[in-house]
């Protein structure tokens, strides 16, 4: 009986068909080991991993060849911000998303933290079984936030015991780390949260709390998402008494007024200081940039013909639609501020970068964030990060090498070596001379699996047609 408790599993792994044997043939390798590309190579990747990568590597009997011939290959993305989400009615809606990050050559996501969490859990399984099609899934399970959360699914904390048992429950739930959402939260729960967190191995990331100092929150060892946000913290010389100012909760109104003082008396000169705080804390910052710009330049028909909604199950668009979801449409005087606002944040990232910060790339794609398209947002995330002032082979990393890092994955993710996985994106354009050239996608492996642009695009007709079926466009 032990001894079939022992090969069960096994036998299970062996009815999962082998990924076949690949080699891209006379291809450009992008951020190849030490050199930032490396011409008229070939790749071999078999059971699912990078083998071999040489001028002259032989196809194995079997293999099926690619021809990369002015082609360009680099590693697969990972969208280190996304929410799959939305309660219920809409688990179908989320799974769609799935395939359509794979077809994007998003082959790995992590999602921050909704009310989906068994599901995604599941989704995260099966695909990691071979039995699902989408990128690997790392998941927050349910975020923690203050005694009234925010959003719908989170664990509500009053007290540094609920922070405690809310960290445990999140680790019994299967998640991969802990997501922190709190608008105000006393210095006591949140130590009490980041103890119990590194007690369990969790690593744990989120906003940063309004009544607390970045300084605070990263000595603790919390990662920052949003970076944006921390900046109003870490670089305005109106942060601490803004801070001071929160009895508790603050409202929308607060926020607004508070954020366009924090950017008013935001200092250039306090970057470097807090760029060191953030390297020696470890600190790592995941940007959204685009995500907030969405509604705050709006076409006429404010997307409803938008070329991508097509793919968008009519659930997921109607928390997008300014009139039914959540989030409304802005005023001259909000999209003036945002405008104002994205020049510091810019230059804020560039300076940050050039100081050694550890950033991360991420889309915030999900329900309720409005007109951030699955899959293609996180090569707009990119454009924005290039239009901040990085070399777009720096952008790339920060969707490929970064989140390798960040996970403690650099031996077998985030780039082109042997005994990486096989997560690969062949490109018909070189990304480091135009990162949009990241669009231009010949064919997508997901851990040694070989999608061909045949192959992508008829898994975006089949979400397309999924979504015609459930009403989209109407
Ligand atoms: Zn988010």
């Amino acid at each position: 009986m032990k001894l079939l408790l022992l090969i069960l599993p096994a036998l299970v792994a062996l009815a999962q068909p082998a990924p076949p044997t690949v080699l891209f043939e006379d291809v450009t390798v992008i951020d190849a080991e030490g050199v930032p590309a490396l011409a008229g190579v070939s790749v071999l990747v078999q059971d699912g991993r990078i083998r071999t990568i040489g001028k002259r590597v032989r196809a194995p009997k079997g293999a099926a060849r690619v021809n990369g011939g002015g082609k360009f290959l680099m590693y697969g993305l990972s969208d280190m911000h996304v929410h799959l989400r939305g309660g219920q009615e809409l688990v179908e809606d989320n799974a769609a998303w799935l395939p359509l990050f794979l077809a994007n050559g998003v082959t790995t996501i992590r999602d921050m933290g909704g009310d989906l969490g068994e599901h995604v859990m599941r989704w995260r399984g099966e695909v990691a079984a071979g039995r699902r099609e989408g990128p690997r899934i790392l998941t927050a399970g349910p975020k923690l936030d203050g005694p009234k959360p925010v959003w719908p699914g989170s664990i509500p904390i009053a007290t540094p015991e609920e922070g405690r048992a809310a960290v445990r429950k999140v680790k019994v739930s299967g998640a991969d780390f802990v997501k922190v959402y709190f608008s105000f939260v006393s210095s006591e729960v949140h130590a009490a949260i980041l103890d119990e967190a590194r007690k369990l191995k969790l690593e744990v990331t989120g906003h940063l709390p309004n009544n607390m100092s970045l300084e605070e929150a990263a000595g603790r060892g919390q990662h920052i998402e949003h970076f944006h946000y921390s900046l109003s913290d870490g670089a305005s010389r109106a942060a601490a008494e803004i801070r001071a100012s929160y009895k508790g909760p603050p409202s929308l109104a607060e926020l607004t007024r508070n954020g366009a003082r924090a950017f008013e008396a935001f200092d250039t000169t306090l970057l470097p200081g807090l760029a060191t705080r953030l390297r020696q804390n470890r600190t790592w910052l995941t940007t959204t940039l685009l995500v907030a710009g969405r509604r705050q330049n709006l076409p006429p028909d404010r997307h409803a013909g938008h070329p991508l909604r097509k793919y968008l199950f009519p659930g997921i668009w109607k928390t997008w639609d300014l009139d039914t979801g959540r989030r409304r449409a802005p005023t001259p005087a909000s999209a003036n501020a945002y405008a104002e606002r994205r020049r510091t944040v810019r230059s804020a990232l560039a300076a940050l970068h050039r100081d050694g910060v550890s950033l991360m790339a991420g889309s915030d794609c999900g329900a309720s964030n409005n007109f951030a398209w699955p899959g293609w947002s996180l090569h707009e995330e990119l454009e924005e990060v290039v239009a901040s002032g990085l070399a777009p082979l720096d952008a790339l990393r920060l969707a490929t090498r970064a989140p390798a890092r960040f996970l403690r994955e650099e031996r077998t993710r985030g780039s082109i070596a042997a005994g990486r996985i096989a997560d690969l994106v062949l490109l018909d354009a070189n990304p480091l001379e135009s990162i949009a050239n990241t669009r231009l996608i010949a064919g997508v492996m997901a851990r040694g699996r070989w999608y061909d642009r045949a192959a992508l695009d008829a898994k975006l007709r089949a979400v397309e047609d999924a979504a015609a079926r459930k009403g989209s466009g109407k």
